[in-house]
Parts: C-alpha cells; sequence; structure tokens
C-alpha cells in the first residue's frame, strides 16, 4: 500500500496508522496479565485490602499503616509509593529501577503481588474486551484459571496414580462433574458482570460488547502431576462442554524446574487426554527459553513435542526454535502441518531479552511457517496490540501485506466455531476495505 510505504519511518504516523487498523484477533492473552496495575490497586481499595509496603505485595485486613501495611485505599495517585506500586506490578521501568533479578523475574514476581486483587473476573473482562475494541479487534481468546483452583484441589484429594485411566476414573469418581458446574457457573457470573459494567444490550452499550470472546483453560504446570492431571481433565470437558471454552493452555515459566523435569510427563498426559477429547483443539506454551535460562536439552525438543506429542495445534512463542534439534525438518513440519505460531513480541524482549534480529519470527515466514501477532500479557507488560503490530513493523521490518496476513491468520487460526469464524472473517474483510479506502484519502 503506498501509504504505508510513505509513512512507515515516521514513527508517530506510523503507530496512528497501525492503531486504525483492523487487527482481527488475538489470540494470545492471559487475563490476569491483560489488566493494568491501576484497575488492581483501585480494586484492592474497594476490597480494603492492605499494602506490604515493604513487597509492595497485596495482603488481607487488618491494615496497620504504622506497621507498613496502610490499606490500598490509601496509597494516592502521584504519590510515590504509587509510583513503585506501578513499577512494582508491571514492566513499567524495569530496566531502570526493577532490573537487578532481569525481567523474566520480575515478570513473574508481579503476578503474586496483585494477586489478591484479581478475583473481579468480570471487570477485568471488560477492561480486556474494551481496549480490544478501541484496537480494532474483532476476537479475542482469553486464558485464565476457568475453574478458580477447584480441579487441582481435587487433583491433591485424590492423589497421584501414573496409570492416567486410573487416576481419570478415580476423579470422576470423586464427583469431578461438580469442578465443571462451578466453572461454567463463575464464566456465567462473571460474564454477566461484564455486560453490566459496559451496559450491554442497552442504547448506550460500550464497543467492548461487540468484541467476540473464547476462552481458554489454564494448566498450571508446575504443580503437583496430580494437580496439573486434574486441570487438563477440567480444560479438556470444558472444552467439550460449553461452546465459550474452547481450548487449555500450559503456563508458568517454562524454565521452572518442575516444568522441565515433567515436561515428558504433560505430553504423554495431552495424548492421552486428546485420544478421549480429539475434538478439543490444543495450544501450548512451548519454546519461550532463552539459551541460558535452562539446561541445553529443555531447548532440543519442547516445540517439536508439543506439536508430536502434545497435539498442539498452535504453539504459544516458539522463540527457541533455531536450538532445536534440526531446525530446519522442525520449520518445514511446522509449515506443513500448518501450526500457527502466536508471536508475542514484547514479551519476548521483556521476558527473554529477544528481539530485533535474534528473534526467529523472520525464519518462520521464510519456511512458510503461519504466524499472528499477539499480546500475552499487556497489562503487565505496559503494551498493547497496536505497539505488537508497530514491533512487528520497526523492529522485525514487517511489509503491509504481511502484517495484514498476520491479521488473517489470526481469525482463520482461531478456536472458535466455524460459523463464528466465518462471520467474523468476513467482517475483517469488511473493515479492511473502508480501512484501506480511508488511508488512500487521509
Ligand atoms: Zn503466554
Amino acid at each position: 500500500m503506498e501509504r504505508f510505504k510513505a509513512i512507515r519511518g515516521d514513527h508517530v504516523q506510523l503507530e496512528q496508522f497501525l492503531h486504525e487498523m483492523p487487527k482481527g484477533g488475538d489470540l494470545h492473552v492471559h487475563l490476569s496479565g491483560a489488566v493494568y496495575a491501576e484497575s488492581y490497586l483501585r480494586w484492592a481499595g474497594d476490597a480494603g485490602l492492605c499494602l506490604v509496603t515493604a513487597t509492595l505485595s497485596l495482603a488481607r485486613p487488618s491494615c496497620d499503616a504504622a506497621a507498613g501495611k496502610p490499606a490500598a485505599s490509601t496509597v494516592s495517585e502521584g504519590s510515590p509509593i504509587y509510583d513503585q506500586v506501578l513499577d512494582a506490578w508491571s514492566m513499567r521501568n524495569w530496566r531502570d529501577g526493577n532490573a537487578a533479578r532481569g525481567g523474566r523475574d520480575h515478570f513473574f514476581a508481579t503476578f503474586a503481588r496483585f494477586n489478591l486483587a484479581t478475583g473481579r473476573v468480570g471487570d477485568m473482562l471488560a477492561e480486556a474486551v474494551s481496549r480490544a475494541a478501541a484496537e480494532h479487534d474483532e476476537y479475542v481468546e482469553l486464558m485464565l484459571a476457568t475453574d478458580g483452583g477447584a480441579a487441582a484441589m481435587r487433583g491433591t484429594a485424590a492423589g497421584w496414580n501414573a496409570d492416567f485411566r486410573r487416576m481419570r476414573d478415580r476423579l470422576v469418581a470423586n464427583g469431578f462433574n461438580a469442578v465443571l458446574a462451578e466453572a461454567r457457573t463463575r464464566l456465567d457470573q462473571a460474564e454477566a458482570r461484564e455486560r453490566e459494567v459496559l451496559h450491554c444490550g442497552s442504547s448506550d452499550a460500550a464497543p467492548g460488547c461487540a468484541v467476540t470472546v473464547r476462552y481458554i483453560s489454564q494448566v498450571y504446570r508446575a504443580g503437583a502431576p496430580e494437580q496439573v492431571f486434574a486441570q487438563m481433565l477440567a480444560g479438556f470437558a470444558l472444552a467439550s462442554a460449553d461452546p465459550r471454552v474452547v481450548s487449555l493452555n500450559l503456563v508458568a515459566p517454562e524454565d521452572d524446574p518442575v516444568s522441565i523435569r515433567d515436561f515428558p510427563q504433560h505430553m504423554r498426559m495431552l495424548e492421552f487426554f486428546h485420544e478421549r477429547y480429539p475434538a478439543v483443539p490444543i495450544t501450548l506454551h512451548a519454546g519461550e527459553l532463552a539459551p541460558g535460562m535452562a539446561p541445553p536439552a529443555a531447548l532440543h525438543s519442547h516445540i517439536r513435542d508439543s506439536v508430536r506429542i502434545g497435539h498442539a495445534l498452535r504453539i504459544g512463542h516458539g522463540v527457541d526454535v533455531m536450538h532445536e534439534r534440526n531446525p530446519t525438518a522442525l520449520l518445514r513440519e511446522l509449515s506443513a502441518r500448518r501450526v500457527l505460531i502466536e508471536i508475542a513480541l514484547s514479551s519476548n524482549d521483556v521476558i527473554l531479552g529477544i528481539s530485533g534480529a535474534a528473534h526467529p519470527l523472520a525464519a518462520y515466514l521464510r519456511y512458510g511457517v503461519p504466524v499472528a501477532i499477539a499480546t500475552d500479557d499487556p497489562g503487565v507488560a505496559r503494551s498493547s496490540h497496536t505497539r505488537e503490530f508497530l514491533r512487528a513493523v520497526e523492529d522485525q521490518g514487517l511489509d503491509y501485506l504481511t502484517i495484514k496476513r498476520l491479521a488473517r491468520n489470526s481469525l482463520e487460526f482461531a478456536f472458535a466455531d466455524r460459523a463464528t469464524k466465518r462471520r467474523l472473517q468476513t467482517q475483517l474483510e469488511n473493515h479492511f476495505a473502508a480501512f484501506e479506502r480511508q488511508q488512500q484519502n487521509p
């Protein structure tokens, strides 16, 4: 496109162009990481929570300012402590002040600090879809713990049994269906609250109401095997029973010692469940590693195994692909199988320190592996879908036709049902036509 060529060297105009551009969908977003720290702090204040100033973490009442545990509601905007909280709960300024332990550690530490404020799922949904609408996304797949921890508790109660069939039978015999019912009720309540916040269905409905949302069940892979197994069962069963839940994904740092130790077993669990729930599509975080973060062997096969044994149709990140055994053959295999890579450039930069020419995006494109641009944790990373597209152009050198293709990929490879995808794809083409007309006569 002529206008894109004319402005691609102009950061401000390019950002405006990319903001207006239809982006299709965001396929890789963690709901708790999508919310900005400002919202969490406000909700913490509403809930009467306290802030432990020494650790900048939320704590339950009672609060005691004299003992370094003031009420979160007293942390006023613009005060030094307010700024410290925003920095501690996000990647804002981390390179300046909080980088002592590196981006990866700071990133993962944020979640524990604001965790007590993540109970307002409906409000969190409202924030996520409002931002999606503002950025011209029509679709998002949000990762969250759909069951609120109920499945892991059932797993702990059942205890571990390495015979997967017996393990599953024991969970089912002990009333596992109650977990699914609870998860569906939680989603119903969260969506009701979201609609209330956004005034959906009324004449002053917020734009976020028009965004189509699907959920992906998170499985915490650094947990005990019985907890991981039970969460997987919940994810597969929910995705089979509730059209809003489309998939599951393993979360928690891939270089966590437990994640590394149990990786082969997690793949076998996925294979076991895939045989029983073949219609449930799987997406997996894999290859979110940089050399030195984990022993080299951990970088040799996570992507390949996730596809071949874990039956992943999409891979989150895939950053260490060139460190896998025979990477060229793997790239060809990913291309032939049409496995989509969910690319999150800001996240890879702040957590892994990988950007620019060190990022494998160009390799994926060269080998014809489908990719899409995702945000991962836009609240914690203080990023946005527009900023991710901006990085794709400025840091990765992509042209207009390529980023347009990536936007289309984000719907083509979405896990929503076929009819929903068709509707969204038609809508996206209409939006592109209008956008390009408008860009020709700015
Ligand atoms: Zn992720």
